[in-house]
């Protein structure tokens, strides 16, 4: 018989994260630009105490264990203690992502069986439009204080956050229960069909945190000031909230202000080290400090993921910024981080051209993921950085199923057990580093041979009249599909159809090359910062490529 081990069984709670700043790290501060225009300044000790305060709040409500608080708000230190205040008192947090339209608001509130609302001043108008189609949702409650709470609203029995907090001792001993137990539901963006839940535990939370904040991950430290501008109501800030807790570093919320002058302003004010978001946010931060020949003085490095981060982004930020560029992939089933892009002792004996070229990879997996690229037929394909097939994933923060969706979403591969299919088209190479080429429904096919859209993308992008591009499939009589190329010039510059593909020259296989580019004013995205491909495709559906 095994010989077990003789070691506690304390369960991984994300109440004990916040426990830990408290305690460790108490004065560190954390800093909100609030949706009422100023700045927020407090503790991790006074957040710790407003979180239990949260607790109590929600109990006086009723609720069973189990029950979802659902959040529409900004990233700020009201939403940081709904997040701990639900989770740690063994309700569910449910954070919805205000930029989805309001129809799906309202049917994913229905879906995930809300119990609560809070949400931030910016969502009043949004959330008075949908009270009467959310009847599930006994509680509103507008995350400000009686100074700004409207004078007159059509949601019925509208609680104010500030009171409810204040009314409250702090006299709460979060429980212990089990580490299983759910923390938190995120709903994927839902290109096709309805957005489905992945419900979080406490367990894959704190590992999932743990593991992020690794130095060949993340590296958070103490040392480190960090302003998440990946929003709270995406994948929970890529574990942000709960990763800085456990260094216990200062935190810095942006609010609703993510325009290029508010960011800049926030990061040097704050002495911001370390950053995280999607590359359509460091488009506009670039473009700021760019027109305006600005530095920055404190900013070290920054996550960047959530689409492809174009190798141009990678360049400016470490030329020209001296910001060290983290390349990172993930998704809602995974909490979000599979991989992240950090060079090795080896790699870093390389010439700087080889070095960037390994950096703009989506990077080698953190300790706690697993994954393998498979052909069609569920074959494992070897890792030298050329067979491109379907990711698949498994690990301790990966999902096993969606929110009360009964078909499991996993698949058989040959010989290696069940695995998370995640919809990506990529390669891995001998070193483990592992590249996106497409989402799998995004990929070109041309004659029987696949075109990376991400490739022309990151082309296009390198090319100094570019704002933003997009490569889709465009139907063609011969070849099935070819690559059509939708651009944002950046304003005031003249670029032409020719110029653009004149570009593409030298830099990739002939028959790679768009057959057609299209200028356009802008580029559709999701409410996560995705190029809305599936958008485009419908829009050009009858372009007529040329030849
Ligand atoms: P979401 O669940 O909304 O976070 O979307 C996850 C999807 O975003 C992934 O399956 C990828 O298709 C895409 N994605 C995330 N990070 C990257 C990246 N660094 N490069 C390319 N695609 C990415």
């Amino acid at each position: 018989m095994a010989l077990m081990g003789q070691m506690m069984a304390m369960p991984l709670l994300i109440s004990s994260l916040i426990q830990h700043a408290a305690r460790h790290s108490g004065d560190t501060e954390i800093v909100s630009k609030r949706v009422e225009g100023d700045l927020h300044r407090y503790t991790w000790r006074d957040a710790e105490l407003r979180s239990r305060k949260v607790a109590q709040a929600l109990a006086r409500f009723g609720l069973e264990a189990g029950d979802r608080v659902a959040t529409l708000a900004w990233n700020g230190y009201r939403h940081l203690e709904i997040y701990y205040g639900a989770s740690g008192s063994q309700l569910v947090c449910h954070t919805i992502n205000p930029r989805l339209f309001p129809e799906q608001v309202a049917w994913i509130a229905n879906d995930a069986q809300d119990k609560v609302l809070c949400f931030d001043a910016s969502f009043l108008p949004l959330v008075e439009k949908l009270v009467s189609h959310m009847p599930g949702i006994k509680h509103y409650v507008l995350m400000t204080d009686r100074a700004h709470m409207p004078a007159q609203t059509s949601i019925p029995g509208l609680l104010c956050y500030e009171e409810l907090v204040e009314a409250e001792d702090g006299q709460y001993v979060w429980p212990s229960f089990d580490e299983n137990t759910a923390s938190s539901i995120c709903y994927t963006s839902g290109t096709t069909g309805h957005p489905k839940g992945a419900v979080y535990s406490h367990r894959s939370s704190v590992l999932h945190a743990y593991g992020s904040a690794l130095p060949d991950a993340m590296d958070c430290s103490s040392k480190d000031v960090v302003l998440p501008v990946v929003p709270m109501f995406h994948v929970n800030a890529w574990g942000l909230p709960y990763s800085a807790a456990i260094v216990g570093c200062k935190l810095v919320f942006p609010g609703p202000h993510l325009d290029g002058k508010s960011l800049y302003e926030l990061f040097e004010n704050e002495g911001v080290t370390f950053s995280a978001g999607v590359p359509t946010v460091w488009l506009g931060l670039l473009n700021y400090v760019g027109q305006n020949k600005l530095k920055f003085s404190t900013f070290k490095r920054t996550v960047i993921g959530g689409s492809a981060c174009p190798p141009a982004m990678l360049r400016t930020l470490m030329d020209d910024y001296g910001v060290e560029v983290i390349h990172a992939w993930g998704m809602t089933e995974l909490s979000p981080l599979g991989t992240l892009s950090k060079l090795t002792a080896k790699q870093l004996e390389l010439p700087v051209e080889e070095q960037r070229r390994i950096l703009e990879k989506q990077g080698k997996v953190i300790y706690g993921i697993d994954m393998a690229v498979i052909d069609d037929e569920g074959k494992p394909l070897p890792w030298d950085g050329a067979s491109a097939g379907n990711l698949v994933v498994r690990g301790s923060w990966v999902i096993d199923s969606y929110f009360q969706q009964p078909a499991s979403p996993l698949v058989e591969v040959a010989g290696m057990g069940t695995w998370f299919p995640t919809g990506d088209v990529a390669t891995i190479d001998a070193d483990g580093f592992m590249q996106i080429t497409d989402r799998s429904k995004d990929v070109i096919k041309s004659g029987g041979e696949w075109i990376s859209s991400i490739d022309l993308e990151n082309i296009a992008m390198a090319h100094p009249g570019v704002h933003e591009a997009a490569a889709i499939s465009c139907a063609h009589p011969k070849w099935d599909e070819r690559p059509l190329l939708v651009v944002v010039r950046k304003p005031g510059v003249e670029l032409t159809r020719e110029e653009m593909l004149a570009f593409y020259e030298g830099r990739i296989a002939k028959w790679q090359i768009p057959d057609d580019v299209v200028f356009v004013d802008e580029i559709p995205h999701t409410a996560t910062g995705k190029i809305q491909k599936l958008k485009l495709r419908e829009q050009f559906k009858s372009h007529r490529l040329p030849g």
